[in-house]
């Protein structure tokens, strides 16, 4: 078991990790958690990638973890006759709901949003394709919204279409993503994002979908809309992780407030006791480069010490040429820096505030103790992950192994920083066969040596979910 490296990495499957041997290369190369994404591909397609992964996680026997992403309202400018066209700074430029979609040119496009008219407004600022092609709104006039080109390029066809400030009202679920969420849940995918979630209820409706369709999966919500930074408390009180979604969010916000916006974020996340993963353009050049540049480096490096869980992979490996060198070189610069993050354990968090149940009770004082004594390690005997997943919620280098008989279980956590999953059964009588049989697991997995000291949590009644309630400092010893 691989346990060197703490943060976790995420990495969207895809044409270019279609191959069985990419796939395995990835798994064994680190791949924590592998991203279905919803923007592309048909059913079939993700059908079988969730196949191939789920193959090649058992041939390395390996648990890893499935998130399905959706596509979200993600507002498209519709095609152009041509494919492309080229925009002049100064030129005029409109967009137009009742435009053919197949009918776009170099003074107008078609896009399917209706009710765009109604979410822009004259001096309002519109950017295209991530930010490259930008548009100042001059006129709005029915369908039809006239701007001016103030950053020109090429433009190409179903290029996705912000506006500056957020503001444009599409609710988060569409109707394809209805379909898509209940795709995911008959897939059994571990997580479910959704995109451009704009406040806690957005997130309430994917929740009450999912158990609609029975699926078993813990909700994240992206961040990458101007509400959703309004509504933040809001939408983890609800949520179970978040996605620093740093493509349309830096969009929404202007690129230079995102460093700030990813540690707050981040922050808040830990505060409140959620996972978070940092997302978009970590490893880009490595589409086409089998290294990373020295800047790619430094921003991975920086989101492991700004305390992440996960760090996430998109083109990188589902259309790049590299997929199995950028997960190895993730891997290999979460390391790097994590080296440097020795020391500096100590809770930052809830430093002030009451703990909301007995497990976080628990939990905390693990870490705690964990944080300033020799011990080799953490073992919660858990059945839903909740305990380790408290655990985590502090930043340590002490490695947390969740022992559970759940399969489902296994995969969740795969997701948080520093827990990895045990498979164990608890069919013990009495507390000193259950020892015997933790300690012979840690030995045979090489996790521990004898006389090392480790933690214990688990509850009276094991087999019951989140009935964690005490803690036990031991000794490895064999008979
Ligand atoms: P996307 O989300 O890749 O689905 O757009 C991530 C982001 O916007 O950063
Ligand atoms: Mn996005």
């Amino acid at each position: 078991m691989d346990t060197l490296r703490r943060t976790k990495i995420v990495a969207t499957l895809g044409p270019a990790t279609d191959e069985p041997d990419v796939m395995a290369g990835m798994v064994r190369a680190g791949l924590d958690v592998a991203r279905l994404n919803f923007s592309h591909g048909t059913r079939e397609q993700q059908a079988r990638r969730v196949q191939l992964l789920r193959q090649a996680a058992r041939d390395s026997n390996r648990y890893v973890g499935i998130l399905a992403d959706l596509a979200g309202p993600k507002i498209r400018i519709e095609s152009f006759r041509e494919g492309r066209v080229q925009l002049a700074e100064g030129a005029p430029f409109a967009l137009d709901t009742a435009l053919d979609p197949a009918a776009g040119n170099v003074c107008e496009v078609g896009c399917a949003y209706t009710d765009l008219p109604a979410d822009v407004h004259s001096g309002d600022t519109l950017l295209l394709s991530d930010g490259q092609i930008v548009l100042e709104v001059e006129k709005v006039a029915g369908t039809r919204i006239s701007c001016v080109v103030r950053a020109g390029g090429e433009l190409s066809n179903r290029k996705g279409l912000n506006r500056q400030g957020g503001g444009i009202s599409a609710p988060a679920l569409t109707d394809k993503d209805l379909e898509d969420l209940r795709l995911a849940a008959e897939l059994g995918v571990d997580y479910l994002a959704v995109s451009f979630a704009r406040d806690a209820d957005d997130m309430r409706q994917a929740q009450s979908e999912l158990r609609r369709w029975r699926g078993e999966a813990r909700v994240v919500a992206k961040i990458e809309r101007h509400e959703a930074l309004d509504n933040l408390a809001g939408i983890l009180a609800v949520s179970d992780a978040v996605m620093v979604a740093r493509g349309d969010l830096g969009v929404e916000m202007g690129y230079a407030e995102l460093t700030g916006l990813q540690k707050t974020i981040i922050h808040q996340s830990l505060a409140r006791n959620r996972v978070v993963i940092t997302a978009t353009q970590m490893m880009e050049s490595m589409i086409q480069s089998p290294i990373p540049t020295r800047a790619e480096v430094s921003d991975v490096a920086n989101a492991v010490l700004d305390g992440t869980d996960a760090v996430m992979l998109s083109a990188e490996t589902a259309a790049g040429r590299y997929p199995v060198k950028a997960v190895q070189a993730m891997a290999e610069v979460i390391r790097g820096a994590e080296k440097y993050q020795l020391g500096t354990q100590r809770s930052i968090v809830r430093a002030e505030e009451d703990f909301s149940n007995t497990e976080e009770a628990i939990a905390r004082a693990v870490m705690y103790t964990a944080n300033h004594m020799r011990v080799r390690a953490v073992v919660a005997l858990t059945e839903s992950g909740m305990t380790p997943l408290w655990m985590s919620r502090i930043r340590s280098d002490m490695p947390i192994y969740a022992f559970t008989r759940h399969e489902n279980t296994r995969r969740r956590v795969t997701l948080y920083r520093g827990v990895y999953a045990v498979p164990f059964d608890i069919v013990h009588q009495d507390t000193h066969s259950l020892y015997s049989a933790i300690f012979d697991r840690l030995l045979e997995l090489g996790l521990v040596d004898l006389n090392d000291l480790v933690i214990l949590t688990k509850g009276e009644l094991s087999g019951v979910s989140g009935g964690t309630n005490s803690m036990q400092i031991l000794r490895v010893i064999q008979h």
